[in-house]
C-alpha cells in the first residue's frame, strides 16, 4: 500500500509500505475514506514539529472497516467509523477512567501520524491497523457526512471537550477564543450552540474571522487583555504569549483551556492568575471518551462542522495539496 510520508518542510510524498495485517483477534484493518490534517499537522508541515522525518502523517479520519478479527463485536467490514488519534486498549485502569491518551497497554504517546510512542502508521495511508477495535472505533452515526466528521478523530471532539462541559457548569458564560485554525472555529460553533452569551474570536487571519462571525462570534485581529471579560477562555495558538493574554482576560475563578503544542517556552502571568483565581488546563485530549458526545452534538443539527471544511480534495492530490496553507482541507477517496 501507499502511505503519505512527511519527508521535509512543506514536503510529503507517497511511499510504499507493506499492507498492515491483523495481529490478534481483537484488531481491525480500516481504509480511510475522508481524512484531514489536525491543526498541529500544519505546524509539522511548516517545519515546527519535534519529530525527525520521515514518518507517515495524519491522525484524523473517517474510515471504512475492511477486515476484523474473530473477537471484534462492535464493528463489521463495510461500517464507517471514526478512528481516534491515540491508541488505547479500553481495559487498563487509565482507559477505564477515561484517560485514553494515557493508556498503560501501549508506549507513552502511542498515536497515529507521529512515531513518538511506537509506529502505528498515519491516517493518510491507504490501510490502517487498529489494535483494539472495540475500544477504539466509534461507528459514524447514520446521516452524518464523513467529510464533515473527518475531524472527529481529534479537533472536532477536542473542541467539544474544551468548551461544552464548562458551558454546562456555567450556563450563559462569556467565552473568549484565541486561536489560529480549525479548533477555535469549532469552539465558536459549539459555544454558540450551547448557549454562550458572548463569544469573542481572536485570530489575525481574515478568512477565519469571517467564518467565526457566521457562527455568531464577535471577532478581533489581536487581543489586548480584557480583565474580567470572560468566564471561559480557550487558547489554541501554540503560542505562550497568546495563552498569557487569554488568562489575563478571565473573570474571577475563570477557566482557561489550552489546546497545547507550545513548542517554544514562554512565561505566564502567574501572579495575575493567582489574584484572579484561574484554573488552567493544558492537556492532550483523552478523545475516545467523548467522541460519542461530540458526534451526538453534530447529529443534533445545532452546529455546522462542515462549514469549517475549506476544501474537499481528491485523495490522489494529497502530495501537492496537503503542504498548501488551507484552513481545513478534507481529502476523499473515491475507491474506499
Ligand atoms: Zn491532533
Ligand atoms: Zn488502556
Amino acid at each position: 500500500m501507499r502511505e503519505l510520508t512527511y519527508v521535509a518542510r512543506r514536503t510529503v510524498e507517497w511511499r510504499e509500505a507493506p499492507d498492515p495485517e491483523l495481529q490478534g483477534a481483537g484488531e481491525a484493518i480500516v481504509a480511510p475514506v475522508a481524512a484531514t490534517p489536525c491543526d498541529v499537522d500544519s505546524a509539522i508541515l511548516a517545519g515546527h514539529g519535534f519529530v525527525e522525518p520521515p514518518f507517515a502523517l495524519g491522525h484524523e479520519c473517517v474510515a471504512r472497516v475492511v477486515e476484523t478479527g474473530d473477537a471484534v463485536a462492535s464493528v463489521a467490514p463495510g461500517d464507517l467509523v471514526v478512528v481516534p488519534w491515540s491508541i488505547n486498549c479500553g481495559s487498563c485502569d487509565r482507559c477505564r477512567a477515561g484517560l485514553t491518551a494515557h493508556c498503560e497497554a501501549v508506549p507513552h504517546m502511542a498515536m497515529y501520524g507521529a512515531p513518538i510512542g511506537g509506529s502505528w502508521g498515519g491516517l493518510f495511508s491507504e490501510l490502517v491497523r487498529v489494535p483494539y477495535a472495540d475500544a477504539m472505533l466509534v461507528p459514524l452515526p447514520t446521516g452524518l457526512d464523513p467529510v464533515a466528521m473527518a475531524s472527529a478523530s481529534d479537533n472536532w471532539s477536542l473542541a467539544w471537550r474544551l468548551v461544552a462541559p464548562h458551558l454546562k457548569a456555567r450556563p450563559g458564560a462569556r467565552v473568549l477564543v484565541v486561536a489560529r485554525g480549525s479548533i477555535g472555529l469549532y469552539v465558536c460553533d459549539i459555544a454558540r450552540a450551547l448557549g454562550a452569551s458572548d463569544v469573542l474570536y481572536v485570530d489575525p487571519e481574515p478568512e477565519h474571522r469571517e467564518l467565526a462571525r457566521v457562527f455568531g462570534a464577535a471577532t478581533a485581529e489581536t487581543l489586548e487583555p480584557l480583565p474580567q471579560g470572560f468566564d471561559i477562555a480557550v487558547e489554541a495558538t501554540g503560542r505562550v504569549a497568546q495563552l498569557a493574554l487569554a488568562v489575563k482576560s478571565l473573570a474571577p475563578e475563570g477557566i482557561c483551556e489550552s489546546a497545547g503544542n507550545h513548542f517554544r517556552p514562554g512565561e505566564l502571568p502567574l501572579l495575575d492568575m493567582y489574584l484572579t483565581g484561574v484554573t488552567l488546563r493544558i492537556a492532550r485530549d483523552n478523545v475516545r471518551a467523548h467522541i460519542p458526545d461530540a458526534l451526538a452534538l453534530a447529529a443534533s443539527g445545532k452546529v455546522s462542522p462542515k462549514a469549517v471544511v475549506s476544501h474537499v480534495i481528491d485523495w490522489e492530490d494529497l502530495p501537492t495539496a496537503l503542504p498548501e496553507k488551507h484552513l481545513k482541507p478534507v481529502f476523499v477517496r473515491a475507491d474506499a
